[in-house]
């Protein structure tokens, strides 16, 4: 018997949670945070200490109380697909309870290792696995890693190996031919597992309305290319916000603020952790190329030295979705010793996520930014996940027998199985609409 629960992710774009079952043992894959609900909250880094009842309430994590109390004990392994919030920031709350062990990337783990420090509750142990390994849950399931691109570092597509077939969990994902730091995706293993036949994908559709494929992380170089000449200007500050956890998209403006002989400086907490955590398992040394300052005296003290030599320096921070406690929307407000002139220049190397809070506090930034005559580059980006033409080549790439949709609210998911239509599969039969709270048995 397989049977798979959609414990989150199907019904809104956050709180990813998916459960696969072969007879009586279960695996989880995900367990994230809702980041919508932590803005109407009031601000990531507090809501993470909220007690286990109140993210329940507040909808921030997933509600697997259900799900905890009929199937808890038949949970052998969790299992995190990568480091974003939507994905593994839930697992400090709610992993410990089903007293197995959880497995992810070594980037990942300490990640969830921060988030944890937060919180009061034990964790569960952590077990590191890289990507093209198997971890045997059991003589009946085996979890496999395979390395895919995505917008932040040691994102794994997970392989789930059944008796009744393999499960592929892709969610999140993106193919990029000319990745920053990482390599591109294993192509190769996703091939051998079509020879072996795929039972069902489970697959991100957050972008799947997007006619189109996604570009290159590389591309973003081009476009600082294109706007450097016209802000980067004698006298100017230059800022460039972008997500604390885009290791690659800050590399990129590493090396921009080197070719501009600016020098870099990354401002923030959340920044400066994602950097600690990838600098902890050796994927990049940024503390080399950059001043990475943290704590409030200490930000202020650079922020009177940036004041006095505005030419010298690239701001990197935080604040791209106009978040309240976000270092740019600080600045804003005039916190710190450092003025806005007119000229100045904000890059914003991200996308505002399309719901209405992060649009509402995303135009108050621009807002005072432009009534102090900054200027505004926004879209310096390209996103983190597929577009529907890479989703019809991943359902090329491995022909599964079964297509659900995940991460995205009912629009998005009929628009996943719409393309999948396309392709041959057939609504209720083979492409599959699951809300959270269902399940569906694939094999009896
Ligand atoms: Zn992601």
């Amino acid at each position: 018997m397989l049977k798979i629960y959609a414990i989150g992710g199907y019904s809104q774009i956050g709180k990813n949670m998916t459960a696969v079952q072969y007879n009586d043992e279960i695996i989880v894959l995900d367990c994230g945070f809702w980041m919508e609900k932590i803005m109407s909250y009031e601000g990531e880094e507090n809501a993470a200490s909220l007690p286990v009842e109140a993210l329940y309430q507040y909808e921030i994590v997933p509600d697997d109380r259900q799900f905890y109390k009929n199937h808890g004990k038949q949970v052998k392994a969790i299992f995190s697909t990568h480091a974003h919030l939507d994905h593994c920031a839930a697992i400090p709350a709610l992993a410990g309870k089903y007293k197995c062990p959880v497995i992810a990337t070594p980037f990942t783990i300490e990640v969830i290792k921060k988030l944890a420090s937060e919180r009061k509750e034990a964790l569960p142990r952590l077990i590191k696995m890289k990507a093209g390994n198997m971890y045997e849950v059991s003589k009946n399931i085996n979890v496999e890693f395979i390395h895919v691109t995505h917008s932040t570092i040691q994102t794994v597509i997970i392989a789930v190996h059944t008796p009744d077939g393999i499960i592929v969990y892709a969610n999140d994902w993106r193919f990029d031919e000319n990745p920053i730091i990482e390599k591109r995706t294993d192509y190769a293993r996703l091939k051998k597992l079509k020879k072996k036949g795929v039972l069902a994908l489970i697959t991100d559709s957050t972008r799947i309305e997007d006619e189109s494929k996604t570009f290159s992380e590389s591309t973003v170089r081009s476009m600082f290319l294109d706007i450097l000449p016209g802000v980067d200007t004698k006298e100017n500050l230059l800022i460039t916000t972008t997500f604390a956890s885009h290791i690659e998209r800050i590399k990129t403006i590493l090396d921009i603020a080197k070719k501009i002989n600016r020098k870099p400086v990354i401002l923030g907490t959340s920044m400066s952790n994602y950097i600690r955590s990838a600098e902890k398992i050796g994927v990049v040394n940024f503390s080399k190329e950059a001043m990475i300052v943290r704590g409030e005296k200490n930000i202020n003290r650079v922020m009177r030295r940036i004041n006095k030599n505005r030419k010298d320096y690239l701001i990197i921070c935080t604040g791209n979705q106009g978040e309240p406690n976000a270092v740019l929307t600080r600045i804003s407000r005039n916190e710190f010793e450092l003025n806005l002139l007119p000229k100045d220049a904000v890059i914003f190397s991200s996308k505002t996520i399309p719901s209405p809070i992060n649009i509402a506090q995303r135009a108050e930034l621009e807002r005072k930014l432009k009534n102090k005559g900054v200027r505004i580059i926004t879209d310096v980006h390209v996103s983190g996940h597929a577009g529907r033409e890479d989703q019809r080549e991943m359902i090329e790439l491995l022909k599964p027998k079964h297509y659900i949709p995940t991460h995205g609210g009912m629009v998005k998911l009929a628009s996943g199985v719409n393309l999948a239509s396309e392709e041959g599969y057939e609504l209720g039969k083979t492409s599959h609409i699951l809300q959270d709270g269902q399940s569906i048995v694939l094999v009896k």
